[in-house]
């Protein structure tokens, strides 16, 4: 896209969101890649380097191989290491602050959103989150430092020190249900908006897919902002394909300006 129209587009953006009363955004891996995380299914990501069949839910409970690998990944930090919030990250955040933000809805595991300032209840994470670790026995939950700490001082596979059952990051494995209760307030918020703004996903890995189908469905209007293709381009009432951050920052100076005038 040339850059009268890039800029024809924050506009129109900008006043759809000046306008709106329910704003909800919708991100992927596409949002993060700017602060260094590779996409895992793109080239570097995670899935380059491992088999994604070691990262079943059926293997994780059945095969202490498994599970050791998964605990590898997890205090190593392959997922999101050091990452920090970048400029889309930012920008929502400051959404937020201006009072414009309904929810973040995210494909993500990295906590860029909760590091960039949206508060915890706020983010709906479809896909669980790399800074936690969950019992499967007694369903409790523990900060990444605490096991971090304990792998780190050579336990392979950490039990539960409340229950001793099986601890597992806090993130959905392939063939895992997702989060029931997180789901359906997801689609709740999606049916309730009015504006729904997409955010480097491609859209099609479901059941996370369908919030922006229902959105539409509802009315609201849809912008999506990636670089690539997705299934729901020709609903969109803006479409941009541009680097996340330099978009949403120009998005949230041009709605500041709309806010002063
Ligand atoms: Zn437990």
């Amino acid at each position: 896209m040339d850059s009268q129209e890039a800029a024809t587009s924050i506009e129109r953006i900008a006043g759809l969101i000046a306008e709106s009363r329910r704003l909800v955004f919708f991100t992927g891996a596409g949002i993060s890649t700017e602060s260094g995380i590779a996409d895992f299914r793109g080239t570097g990501g995670l899935w380059t380097r491992y088999d994604p069949e070691d990262f079943t839910i059926d293997k994780f409970l059945n095969s202490a191989e498994s599970r050791r690998k998964q605990w590898h990944i997890f205090k190593e930090g392959l997922m999101t290491g050091k990452a920090q919030p970048n400029a889309a990250h930012l920008a929502i955040a400051e959404l937020h602050r201006m009072g414009r933000l309904d929810c973040v809805i995210t494909q993500n595991v990295d906590d860029l959103h909760q590091k960039a300032g949206v508060p915890e209840d706020k983010v709906f994470e479809l896909h669980g989150n790399m800074k936690r670790a969950v019992c499967l026995g007694c369903r409790r939950r523990y900060p990444f430092e605490e096991i971090k700490t304990r792998l780190d001082a050579g336990e392979v596979i950490p039990a539960c020190p409340n229950c001793g059952g099986t601890l597992k990051p806090d993130v959905v494995m392939f063939g895992e249900q997702l989060p029931y209760r997180v789901l359906e307030e997801a689609g709740r918020r999606s049916r309730a908006a009015d504006l729904f703004i997409v955010i480097g996903s491609t859209l099609v890995v479901y059941p996370a897919a369908y919030m922006p189908a229902y959105a539409v469905e509802s009315g609201a209007r849809l912008v999506i902002i990636n670089l690539g293709e997705t299934p729901m381009d020709r609903e969109a009432t803006v479409l941009v394909s541009a680097r996340a951050g330099e978009t949403m920052t120009a998005i949230v100076d041009k709605v500041k300006g709309k806010r002063d005038i």
